[in-house]
């Protein structure tokens, strides 16, 4: 097979990802990033001596994909593993902030559901599948229909909160956690589905990891960029995009001061979130309608505060990974990391770092305040949940206007649109987290 010149437009996980595998199958790769350094929404910072992630806090290793991924680019031997305590992880109830239970007989004396909540969870493996099997169901309406109410607003709501900033009742379940609603679909019970090993057993690790690395998340992208046989092209904007008649792709670039460089491709592969393709020019391709279509990706603003204290200031032990809210608690933030227990070296010695997600689908609103007033009520609420004395030592914000896309009702249409989009303009293809899903594992393609 003959090498190709292909264009990859984004630096980001996604984008690094498909360019190393591009580079694998032999054909000239040049990757265009408009930010000055590789990562996309994967920033860790360094201030004050706190280290904070702007973007994913943590990578969940589960199946053999992903740790063969991390293996072959060498990268799974600098991976941090997350301290032990964080397998206990909180809600909030009632104004106190309880664990979930880890096991059978915690689950037993747990309030985190009532007695009637506990019994409807146990009859799941009895309630018959739902007979059309509809694949638009949403989160909430399956964790309603198999685990009832309780489990609905105090497990599956504050979860999705935490992992999308979203609502269970936006999720369509067969995107957002396909393995669910295959389970149901092969299994008939969530639990019999369990007790079998689950979806491709054979997929999946005998012990999954959660990790980081010790310069934060970035780390992950900066290592994957370094692998590269040439280096990302930064700083550079991808503002026109044109199909000429010799069946070539023109790129147009903007670099940092002005310079526009041009180049011709045989094959375009976007990377970009989607709201960053109405941005570009497109010159003679079919159905550029389509870019419209995409761009409805729902993507919920979120403000992360990151707050840092004396140990000895917070009363809670902060044993575990942080608290979630659920919604039903009508409480002003999403919850709160143990960002300094869950990794080391996130905070000076004797401090604790605590990162507290505000916003999201539920309060959006809450992200178009000035920066000291979400500061201060991720602050409030802390302190009277955590039991916090005096100030923080130390404060940073991060608003992301359009966090994490969202795998909602549009997405089936999102989906066509851009298989459409390619089978119409040969060379062209649209890839990226608001199409194959959010969490890490999916950005990285061997
Ligand atoms: C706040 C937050 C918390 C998260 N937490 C987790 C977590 O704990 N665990 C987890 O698994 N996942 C998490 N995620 C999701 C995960 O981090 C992202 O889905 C993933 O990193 C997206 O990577 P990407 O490469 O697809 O997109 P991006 O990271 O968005 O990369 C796209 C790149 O394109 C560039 N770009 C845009 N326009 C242009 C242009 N015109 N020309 C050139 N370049 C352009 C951007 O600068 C960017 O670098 C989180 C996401 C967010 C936002």
């Amino acid at each position: 097979m003959s090498r190709k010149k292909v264009c990859i437009l984004g630096a980001g996980l996604s984008g690094l990802s498909l360019a190393l595998s591009q580079e694998r199958k032999g054909n000239q790769v040049s990757l265009f990033e408009k930010d000055l350094q590789v990562g996309g929404v994967l920033q860790s910072i360094k201030s004050e001596g706190y280290l904070l992630d702007y973007g994913a806090n943590t990578l969940s290793i589960r199946t053999k994909n992903t740790e063969n991924y991390l293996k072959q680019h060498k990268i799974l031997e600098h991976a941090l593993d997350a301290n032990q305590e964080c397998s206990k992880r909180f809600i909030v109830k009632k104004n106190q902030v309880i664990s979930l239970p880890q096991g059978p007989l915690s689950f037993l004396t747990s309030s985190f559901l009532s007695p009637l909540g506990k019994m409807r969870l146990c009859i799941e493996p009895f309630i018959a599948r739902k007979k059309d099997n509809s694949p638009d169901e949403t989160m909430a309406s399956f964790v309603k229909r198999r685990l009832g109410k309780q489990a609905l607003d105090y497990g599956a709501n504050p979860f999705i909160g935490g992992v999308y900033a979203s609502r269970p009742e936006s999720l369509i379940l067969k995107h957002a956690f396909p393995s669910l609603y295959e389970t149901e679909r092969k299994f008939g019970s969530i639990f019999w589905g369990m007790i079998r090993g689950g979806i491709q057993p054979s997929e999946k690790l005998p012990h999954s990891r959660l990790v980081s690395f010790n310069e934060g998340m970035q780390e992950l992208p900066k290592r994957l960029a370094e692998k590269l046989s040439i280096p990302p092209v930064l700083g550079c904007e991808i503002k026109k995009i044109e199909f000429k008649n010799n069946s070539k792709w023109c790129v147009h670039a903007e670099a940092k001061d002005g310079k526009i460089k041009e180049e011709l491709f045989d094959q375009v592969i976007s990377t970009l979130p989607s709201h960053a393709l109405l941005k570009i020019e497109w010159i003679g391709i079919n159905a550029p309608h389509l870019f419209k279509t995409l761009a409805q990706t729902f993507h919920p603003p979120l403000a992360l505060c990151f707050q840092g204290f004396k140990r000895q200031q917070i009363q809670h032990p902060l044993d575990g990974f942080g608290f979630l809210v659920p919604e039903k608690e009508k409480r002003k933030i999403l919850g709160t990391l143990f960002s300094s227990t869950l990794f080391k070296n996130r905070a000076p010695k004797n401090y604790a770092l605590l990162t507290t997600f505000v916003g999201g689908e539920r309060n959006p609103e809450l992200c178009n305040l000035p920066d000291n007033k979400i500061l201060e009520y991720a602050y409030k609420e802390n302190k009277k949940l955590l039991g916090i004395e005096g100030k923080p030592t130390f404060e940073h914000i991060k608003l992301w206007p359009k966090s994490i896309p969202i795998p909602d009702s549009t997405l089936d249409a999102r989906i066509k649109a851009a298989s459409t989009l390619s089978i119409k303009n040969k060379g062209l293809q649209i890839l990226g987290s608001h199409l194959n899903g959010a969490p890490l594992p999916n950005c990285m393609v061997l």
